[in-house]
């Protein structure tokens, strides 16, 4: 049965300006094919992208709409570095191997998805304009200048910007010192993983959304991979289900799901927008609880943060999102913010990404702590390239082991008064370091 595949984000603008959804089918019947991809986000889709590129037989299967998870969701903030202050801690928790392959895959991550953009020409207003990362109080300025110059070392091309440059390029009076890292950029996340649906078809993938994953078998063809209408058998399996994992194969406990909320305004006059990132920078800040920001071509700005979801699975978050925005950017104090939604990311204990292999023929990854827009893509190649031969020590990933988060079930429960906690020692740090 042909189906048009919605997206379930309600409110997101994503969702209102997207390009077309791709058609797709709920899985039904027995197939035979080469490899089964689960999940239809970045991670899922790069990976399976490769393998038909290679000519490998491919069904993409998501339990929901295809780019239901985080990849249709996210801030689009192309933002090529992992999530470490200095590359020293990076080498410490990986060792001198992976510290060198992990640097370099992901200094040039954002060059990787630029690339695939204009490869497969997906139409997702991709633009490399550079990230904007500013310092949200002193210590901080003196602490990220110092270890920028070290990343550069390694080629981040990082360069610094104080003062009324910063002010300038910002659209903000609040910040003294920042970084620019010129390979950043954005996209509209929604039409990019759509775009590499249809890329992913049109190569003769089968892609069928609303088709849950309830079991995977190991026999001695491969796998067998259930859903509730039909099996597949396949080699390989490839698990792309990232903060959205159940326990498939236990790797829900393997990573702490985070939430992330964003709100848009409505299309803005001149004189309100046209000081805000004027050169068309993303921008995020160095708080624990973060905030991102971009500025569209149709003149709307679009600001996140962390976010909560209620018992009742309703997202929190959006007044305080409002007030800091406003904090921020006091041109927005009078208009109206017309779209609000969020989604869910995963983050690691270390920080790092995942890459597992927890038996024959079957691989995951996940875990992409906030740099997943660009880093899932590199992911998702490198599953391709475990599948299509390469050995794994050759690999960028270390293999880990699928590992409960330590302290998880506590972690969970004390999330909002640790978000509470967090933004109450941003404020701390922040106090008088306004310019003005
Ligand atoms: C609001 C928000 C803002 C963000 N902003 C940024 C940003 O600006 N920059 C950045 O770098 N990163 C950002 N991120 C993170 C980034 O979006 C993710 O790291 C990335 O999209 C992960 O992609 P993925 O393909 O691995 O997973 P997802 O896109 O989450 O896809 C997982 C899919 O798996 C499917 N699935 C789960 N279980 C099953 C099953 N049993 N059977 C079949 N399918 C299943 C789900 O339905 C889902 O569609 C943000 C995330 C959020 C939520």
């Amino acid at each position: 049965m042909a189906i048009q595949i919605s997206h379930d984000a309600p409110n997101s603008l994503w969702a209102a300006t997207a390009n077309p959804h791709p058609q797709s089918s709920v899985f039904e019947g027995e197939v035979f094919c080469d490899a089964v991809v689960i999940g239809a986000g970045f991670t899922g889709l790069s990976a399976a992208l490769k393998l038909v590129e290679a000519g490998a037989s491919v069904t993409v299967l998501d339990a929901q709409d295809i780019g239901f998870g985080a990849s249709g969701r996210n801030g689009g903030q192309v933002n090529p570095m992992l999530p470490f202050v200095s590359p020293e801690h990076l080498h410490k928790l990986v060792g001198s191997t992976y510290f060198e392959r992990l640097t370099e895959a992901s200094l040039n991550s954002a060059d990787t998805l630029f690339s695939l953009i204009k490869k497969y020409k997906i139409d997702c207003q991709a633009r490399q304009k550079g990230w904007l990362r500013v310092d949200h109080c002193r210590k901080m300025g003196d602490v990220a200048w110092a270890n920028a110059e070290r990343w550069n070392q390694y080629g981040a091309k990082m360069m610094p910007v104080a003062g009324g440059e910063l002010a300038s390029l910002s659209g903000s009076q609040l910040y003294q010192t920042g970084i620019v890292n010129p390979k950043g950029g954005a996209i509209q996340p929604l039409s990019h993983v759509r775009g590499l649906a249809n890329a992913v078809q049109a190569l003769g993938a089968n892609l069928h959304g609303n088709s849950k994953v309830d079991a995977l078998i190991q026999n001695d063809k491969g796998w067998l991979v259930k859903t509730a209408k039909g099996s597949l058998q396949c080699q390989w399996v490839i698990v792309a289900t990232n903060a959205y994992s159940d326990d498939l194969i236990n790797l829900e406990q393997s990573i702490l799901p985070f939430v992330s909320i964003q709100i848009a305004t409505e299309q803005l006059p001149k004189d309100v927008i046209d000081n805000i990132l004027p050169e068309g920078h993303t921008i995020s800040d160095t708080r624990r609880v973060i905030m991102y920001a971009r500025r569209e071509p149709d003149n709307r700005i679009v600001f996140g943060s962390h976010g909560e979801i209620t018992r009742d699975g309703m997202l929190k978050g959006f007044e305080w999102l409002k007030r800091d925005a406003v904090r921020i950017f006091p041109q927005l104090a009078d208009v109206n913010w017309q779209f609000k939604w969020g989604g869910k990311a995963a983050v690691t204990h270390d920080r790092v990404p995942h890459f597992h292999e927890p038996a024959k023929g079957l691989v995951a990854g996940l875990g992409f702590n906030g740099r997943g827009v660009a880093m899932s893509h590199v992911m998702g190649e490198t599953l391709a390239d475990r599948v299509l031969g390469k050995q794994a020590e050759d690999l960028p990933f270390p293999i880990w082991p699928i590992q409960k988060v330590p302290f998880r079930n506590i972690q969970l429960l004390g999330k909002g008064t640790a978000i509470k906690y967090m933004q109450f020692l941003d404020k701390l740090e922040s106090t008088n370091f306004s310019r003005i």
